[in-house]
């Protein structure tokens, strides 16, 4: 772990500043100086899930020249059947990273999601706003009350999880390694929760998107569904294929497959 070599770095440093130091005024200054480098390394890491910094993460697709759509925090009612029917319409799969505590009210929107040979994965059962803060037991019980949930539904035990807010930290290596599941993160976000309208959207992706991209969108938000027909439009024209998630990455998206 990334960190581990940080707190190894951090304690040397404290140590030989101590001693290079030791009898001049400059020594509380550099000692602070190093427990704000940690302290502001450790958030950039908890923050960014890219850079692998607690948990190993998936964030991009591997051989297959194409991106993956992936969509977090459905199912809605409003907005999933629309995103769904647009899928269709192109003969597109998806990864919906579902949360759990939805997912029991809507189980139409789940049996659909998989019928239409799209993949579900598990984005927390609570999505609380202070998970990152949970204890290891109280972290494992959420996502695992997520999984029940979503077997219960179609069958199916995910393997793919992605951590709420992107937000990571050593008891999320436990339970994910406890549970054997596989943590996946993105490449591009789409900032589909800050635009405010179709146009911003479609420029904040297509500006960016390269091949082997996975794509972080939401499924609860109307422009979203609004906007798909047209991001799905311009990566036509931009000569980019959409592939499944699991495909791109090359792993099995459920247990015992
Ligand atoms: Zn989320």
């Amino acid at each position: 772990m990334k960190h581990n070599l940080l707190i190894f770095f951090c304690i040397t440093a404290a140590a030989l500043s101590s001693i290079i130091f030791w009898e001049t005024d400059y020594l509380w200054l550099v000692l602070a100086g190093i427990a704000l480098l940690f302290i502001g390394v450790t958030a950039y890491g908890s923050a960014q899930i890219q850079v692998n910094y607690f948990v190993k993460s998936i964030n991009k697709g591997g051989r297959v020249k194409a991106i993956a759509l992936t969509f977090d925090d459905g199912p809605d009612p409003d907005s999933t059947p629309r995103i769904l029917d647009t899928l269709l319409e192109n003969d597109l799969k998806a990864t919906f990273f579902v949360i759990g505590k939805k997912a029991v009210n809507h189980p139409e929107l789940l049996r659909r999601i998989v019928d239409e040979g799209h993949t579900i994965a598990n984005h927390s059962y609570s999505h609380h706003y202070l998970i990152a803060l949970f204890s290891t037991q109280k972290l494992r019980t959420d996502i695992q009350r997520c999984n029940e949930a979503i077997r219960d539904i179609t069958g199916r035990v995910p393997v793919f999880f992605r951590p709420p807010f992107g937000v990571t930290n050593p008891r999320y290596v436990t339970v994910l390694k406890d549970l054997q599941m596989q943590s996946i993160g993105w490449s591009l976000r789409s900032m589909d929760t800050r635009a405010k309208n179709k146009y911003q959207l479609i420029q904040k992706i297509i500006s960016k998107l390269k091949p082997k991209d996975i794509v972080l969108l939401h499924d609860h938000l109307s422009l979203t569904a609004d906007t798909l027909p047209d991001i799905i439009g311009h990566c036509r024209q931009m000569g980019i294929k959409i592939e499944p998630l699991p495909r791109l990455i090359g792993k099995e998206p459920y247990e015992n497959h």
